[in-house]
């Protein structure tokens, strides 16, 4: 399962112009809230990513022990106490998966959405993710309480770490989170699309009986994606 793996390897070399901090790999007794918590604008300390600034979050998945080799929190910017108001944000999850765990064809497809849709369920005090999926965006609001209790990236990133591992096919998880004002957030956003066209080409495949590359609309990506191609000829 190299699908996404050209498409890491350019995140990395983005995110390594950015100088990085690596953070503590380690459980944490913050309290989680329910789904259905709120974080007023009244209760917030600012925001991540807003109208304002952009807030963009993906989740990609490999099977390459080099690209993935173990559990990490990076940090990229400024962590949450140190902010004083309404930033740029970015987050990144890279997955590495048991491949023999994947499946194919639909149960391939839904495996990369549920790992897409962690991100749903996940609810640490004080950080309320908000997702519009089809404008890209992922912002978060986070609380005055929780912030001065001491809340982190370390603890954020750490929790998304087990919130991906309650998956079997989980095998590590990296998590990037950029504050950086100076980073290059379009060119991140521009490699989050070319990671999404890969999901949409594997559900086209699933559903397109067309198997004549040079009559077909996706040869672009398929050309440009390792592994597109042979997914779609041993379907
Ligand atoms: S492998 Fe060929 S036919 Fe199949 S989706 Fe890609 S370009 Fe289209």
């Amino acid at each position: 399962m190299k699908l996404y793996d050209q498409t890491i390897e350019r995140i990395t070399n983005l995110l390594n112009e950015s100088t990085t901090v690596e953070l503590p790999v380690r459980t944490s007794s913050w309290p989680d809230v329910s789904d259905r918590s709120m974080i007023l604008r009244s209760e917030m300390a600012y925001e991540l990513g807003s109208n304002q600034f952009p807030g963009i979050g993906a989740t990609i998945i490999t099977a390459n022990e080099d690209l993935v080799s173990g559990d990490g929190v990076f940090l990229h910017g400024k962590d949450l106490q140190e902010l004083k108001g309404d930033t740029p944000y970015a987050r990144v999850a890279f997955v590495k998966v048991d491949e023999a765990t994947l499946g194919e064809g639909e149960a391939l497809y839904r495996t990369i959405r549920d790992l897409e849709y962690v991100r749903y369920h996940f609810y640490p005090e004080g950080f309320m993710m908000r997702v519009s999926p089809s404008k890209q965006i992922e912002s978060v609001r986070i609380g005055r309480s929780a912030l001065n209790r001491g809340l982190s990236f370390e603890i954020t990133g750490n929790r998304l770490i087990e919130a991906f591992k309650k998956k079997p096919q989980v095998e590590a998880v990296q998590v990037h989170y950029v504050t950086d004002p100076d980073f290059d957030y379009k060119a991140l956003s521009k490699l989050f699309t070319e990671s999404e066209e890969i999901t949409k080409t594997i559900d086209h495949i699933l559903k397109n009986v067309i198997m004549d590359c040079n009559a077909c609309s996706l040869q672009a990506v398929c050309d440009e994606v390792e592994g597109l191609k042979e997914l779609h000829f041993k379907k």
